[in-house]
């Protein structure tokens, strides 16, 4: 199923729950952002419109890259001597080397390895979980592991300890149910979905 149905499916995850917990127009707000957010998070996995949104801008940060390796070559060029200045010539060729090479992939490993050092500084858990499960996803295929319930249980995890950190009763149910809407519709039994979801990773995987 394709991301806007997704999105649409979370967000009214959100909306239902925010009737039977009678929110506030702000926490109606809430629980519809965090559903939809949800329903989208197993397709961090794909190397497109999501991770373009989530990843920093992959062209900005590929031309700063470029920059840092440039002016490693002129300062060690100009200040540097002797081994010095022949090593950091080269060690600022090997970043403009690499700055070419960076793949979308390697830019949402970059961004999850932020967010777990945001989750570090700020002291909180569900931010640094979320980091490493943006990690994860950036080095998984396709539709596998976000796609299990092993993944669905670590978003558990962090959407218990967001409730927990923000206090609002609710939001825990909210990301779970968007997040396991999302492997429902992508299930096989449903015509339009070719391939299925590997529920049982690592057990077994075998597409459902
Ligand atoms: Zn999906």
């Amino acid at each position: 199923m394709n991301g806007t149905a997704h999105m649409l499916i979370g967000a009214g995850v959100g909306f239902v729950a925010a009737n039977s917990y009678q929110t506030d127009p702000a926490g109606t707000l809430i629980f519809v952002g965090v559903g939809t957010l949800a329903g989208l998070m197993p397709d961090i996995d794909i190397d497109g419109k999501l991770t373009n949104r989530i990843t920093f801008s992959y062209k900005m940060i590929k031309y700063i890259t470029q920059l840092i390796g440039f002016l490693m070559m002129l300062y060690s060029y100009i200040d540097g001597s002797g081994k010095e200045k022949w090593l950091g010539i080269a060690v600022g060729i090997g970043i403009l080397i690499v700055s070419t090479q960076i793949t979308q992939r390697r830019m949402l490993t970059v961004t999850g390895v932020g967010v777990l050092i945001g989750g570090l500084s700020l002291q909180e858990p569900w931010l640094l979980l979320l980091g490493a499960f943006i990690v994860i996803a950036s080095f998984v295929p396709h539709r596998s592991y976000t796609h299990s319930l092993l993944g669905l249980a670590f978003f558990g995890v962090i959407a218990h300890l967001f409730e927990q950190s923000i206090g609002m009763e609710g939001v825990y149910k909210v990301a779970v149910a968007a997040y396991a809407s999302h492997l429902i519709a992508d299930m096989k039994f449903l015509p339009f979905n070719r391939r299925g979801v590997k529920l049982f990773l690592p057990l077994s995987s075998k597409e459902i």
